[in-house]
């Protein structure tokens, strides 16, 4: 009998109860330290005392009106973003594959009130991922999203990741509206794009006219060490995904863009129910207030230097188990010689969390406030986790 929870995921026969701070609290009081960080949404950790205070007294206020009426909180918001980012302005949805549907209808849009309606395709790459709407998995192209699932949303070329020459020539066709890419890809297994990539790929979109839009649903608010990691490149996209890290654990997705892209919507052209709500958008404040801060940037390249200094260690230590470290500032993925799953699972042996993803890569994605003594303790976790796989 099917269970009651569709059967779409790969759960561990793990369940927590509580948390604070990098720490997961079992029924039974058993404690796991949190690498993955709920897949890079809990920016601060758990149970943070200015996220909670900021969400109960919400919720003691008003949870919902709607997008019929101007929603402060939102407001707030939204003028934050703008402050602290190359955007003029931005749409809240709920999660990060809604901010890549309205990526998508955005960059169309914009070509069509251009008059040029038949600039309608998107470049994207192998590798990627977006989410799982239809525009999310179109855009990913991979035969494991969408197989089963066509007809698959039109207007989508993929192009082999890092193939410069492959990108310039596509971009030189008639009909490119976009091209959307991760600064570093996340599912894929923590690929980061070279600076120099996403500087060829600004001028080639310069040159065209083609929209950069940038999934940073994973590798932003504040996960590489600055805000956005395309500021490492020192340029900048006309629209940008952001979700998972900037509620915290609060579903909030955010898509920015510059007033350019976003000359065609109008009025009617886009909505959502609960997108930027008082409850979401409350808290999306907070986590604004604490990560947009030099301070707080300035100490998540500290610990990813500590961290990542670590892991090299752990890689030259444990030959047979790991291949490299790869990755940009506390976003990190460890390569494996043997199948990324067993690593996964000698992690929760060693009562770790980390996660699976592609290219047998397990990724680290910690609070981006994990203490020292939380770093130096993954890595003896981690180390004990490795020495365990080696067949005696
Ligand atoms: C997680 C993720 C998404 C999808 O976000 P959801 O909130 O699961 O819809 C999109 N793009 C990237 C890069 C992601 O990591």
């Amino acid at each position: 009998m099917i269970p009651a929870v569709l059967p779409i995921y790969n759960r561990a026969p793990l369940s927590f109860v509580s948390g604070e701070g990098s720490w997961l609290v079992e029924a039974d009081g058993r404690r796991f330290l949190d690498l993955g960080g709920g897949i890079a949404v809990n920016v601060l950790g758990h149970a943070h005392p200015a996220l909670t205070a900021a969400l109960t007294a919400q919720a003691g206020q008003l949870w919902h009106t709607s997008n019929l009426y101007h929603v402060p909180q939102q407001e707030a918001l939204a003028e934050k973003l703008v402050e602290q980012t190359f955007a003029d302005t931005v749409f809240f949805a709920n999660s990060g594959t809604e901010t890549c549907e309205l990526a998508v209808k955005m960059a169309r849009k914009y070509w069509h009130e251009k008059g040029q309606p038949e600039r309608h395709v998107i470049l994207a790459f192998t590798g990627s991922f977006h989410g799982r709407s239809s525009a999310g998995i179109a855009a990913a192209g991979s035969e494991k999203m969408i197989g089963g699932f066509g007809p698959v949303l039109p207007g989508f070329r993929h192009l082999p990741f890092g193939d410069h020459d492959a990108l310039a020539q596509a971009m030189k066709a008639p009909d490119v509206a976009a091209v959307i890419l991760e600064p570093v890809q996340g599912e894929g297994g923590i690929v980061p794009v070279p600076d120099q990539c996403l500087k060829g790929l600004r001028d080639l979109c310069d040159d065209t006219g083609a929209l950069m839009i940038l999934d940073e649903v994973q590798c932003g608010m504040g996960r590489t060490g600055k805000l956005f990691a395309h500021e490492w490149a020192g340029v900048t996209p006309d629209i940008m995904m952001v979700a998972k890290g900037i509620g915290g654990g609060f579903p909030l997705g955010a898509l920015l863009s510059t007033e350019r892209a976003a000359s065609g919507m109008k009025p009617g052209n886009h909505g959502s129910t609960y997108g930027g709500n008082p409850l979401a958008c409350a808290v999306g404040n907070a986590v604004m207030d604490i990560v947009a801060t030099e301070d707080f940037l300035s100490e998540v390249r500290r610990k990813a230097g500590l961290f990542r200094q670590g892991l090299e260690g752990l890689v030259a230590a444990h030959p047979d188990v790991f291949d490299l470290v790869r990755g940009s500032g506390l976003m990190l993925g460890l390569k494996c010689k043997v199948p990324a799953g067993d690593v996964v699972q000698a992690a929760y042996g060693q009562d770790t969390c980390i996660v699976p993803a592609a290219d047998n890569t397990v990724r680290l994605l910690p609070a981006l406030n994990i203490s020292d003594d939380d770093i130096r303790e993954a890595l003896r976790r981690l180390d004990r986790a490795a020495a365990s796989l080696v067949p005696a």
